[in-house]
């Protein structure tokens, strides 16, 4: 059966984790993952998860299968995470939220089910994007392409770039767009750029999917849905995908959301009974304990409000760690300007590092990065902040 089966290419980060592990350096450094650690570098187990936990692990409760769909408590707390507690867009019933195995999860029921609509439209995704992006559009049966995004020049978006591809796209493509804290470039839209990609979205009968795996990283749960917030003004029919892994530290309960806004109460129910389908003939349904844990947390106020401050912790901690990686390269001698690296948003930095000198960063300090130059900057810490600056002074100088 198997004779013919390749070796498959290793996943770029998941095989740099590897790597790592087998690495005996007691000093080594893994800034390649995209997970959040804290001071010690651990990945914490937020206190407001915890009681949550607690409470119903007490309960006891019995373990039946969900709704299709997952459990209406976690998919209106998505909503309102997402469009606000007043949305007009959610109180019309426009919007249709299923629980989704992750934000990777989600974005695969959305591909699924687009590709059931119309196989033959053509995604494009940001140059760069996340790499599991292309991968996952594709595994759906879409072509994949990219519309500029990143100008290393700048450091920022190239925007013009940005629009002009979108105004060139056939009507029904759809446009994978980074909410906020873009993985890897750390590089947003303004607000009116926003607004323009909106209008261009409408001019050209474009399908909009945004990716918010980050909420709350950038400037705030609110804040940070400002996007969201102006899709919803705009009266378009588009795509979410969101997730809870960072923002509750909860990686591995694989708790995310797919929300499809449609026109109205109507066609909303039309299309959640199509996104059944494709979960049903998947997964079925989702597991219970990430969805549960999340919806106790965001229902009840004290619960929110413990959350609310240890995001903004994890947010704060992420905001240091560039300052002071910007000071403490700058106190190694290198004349260079960092200071990108605290305008850039969210978990990663795109640092300029060439392929090389990320391999040097390997060879001589064991400080691990993607290829690209992206590090993440809550991998960093107040024990490793000093190696890593130092190590950076060291393959600039080379
Ligand atoms: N989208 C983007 C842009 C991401 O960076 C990630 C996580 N690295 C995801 C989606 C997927 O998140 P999850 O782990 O919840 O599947």
């Amino acid at each position: 059966i198997f004779a013919a089966v390749e070796m498959a290419p290793r996943d770029p980060i998941l095989g740099l984790n590897e790597a790592f592990q087998a690495d005996t350096r007691a000093e080594k450094v893994n800034l390649g993952v995209g997970v959040y650690y804290d001071d010690n570098g651990k990945i914490p187990l937020l206190a407001a998860v915890k009681i949550a936990e607690e409470q119903r692990q007490k309960l006891a409760p019995p373990r039946g299968y969900q709704p299709i769909e997952g459990a209406v408590a976690y998919n209106k707390a998505v909503q309102t995470l997402l469009f606000g507690a007043n949305s007009a867009l959610v109180d019309a019933g426009r919007a249709v939220t299923i629980e989704a195995l992750g934000g990777t999860g989600a974005l695969r029921v959305g591909a699924d089910f687009l590709n059931r609509l119309d196989p033959k439209a053509k995604v494009y995704i940001s140059d760069p994007s996340w790499e599991n992006h292309r991968a996952l559009f594709e595994a759906a049966g879409f072509e994949v392409g990219t519309y500029p995004y990143y100008d290393a020049s700048t450091r920022g978006v190239n925007f013009s770039a940005m629009l002009e591809a979108l105004n060139s796209y056939a009507a029904g493509s759809i446009i994978v767009l980074h909410a906020c804290c873009h993985n890897p470039t750390g590089a947003d839209l303004t607000l009116a750029q926003w607004q323009q990609v909106i209008d261009v979205i409408r001019s050209r009968n474009l399908v909009a999917f945004v990716d918010m795996a980050y909420q709350g990283f950038a400037d705030g749960i609110e804040a940070d849905a400002a996007p969201l917030r102006l899709f919803a003004d705009s009266g378009l029919e588009f795509f979410v995908s969101s997730s809870f892994s960072k923002s509750f530290s909860l990686y591995g309960e694989r708790v995310g959301a797919l929300t499809v806004v449609t026109a109205d109460r109507e066609t909303s129910a039309r299309v959640l009974s199509q996104v059944k389908r494709v979960i049903r003939t998947n997964y079925s349904n989702p597991p219970t304990h990430g969805g549960i844990v999340v919806a106790t947390v965001l229902s009840d106020p004290n619960l929110r409000a413990q959350w609310e401050d240890e995001l903004a912790g994890m947010r704060d901690r992420i905001r240091l760690m560039r300052t002071q990686l910007v000071e403490r390269i700058a106190a190694a001698g290198v004349t260079r300007d960092f200071s990108f690296v605290i305008q850039q948003r969210g978990m990663f930095s795109f640092t300029g590092l060439t392929a090389a000198q990320v391999e040097q960063m390997k060879d001589a300090h064991g400080i691990y990065a993607v290829s690209t130059g992206r590090i993440c900057l809550a991998a960093l810490n107040s024990r490793n902040i000093d190696a890593v600056a130092k190590a950076i002074a060291s393959v600039i100088a080379n």
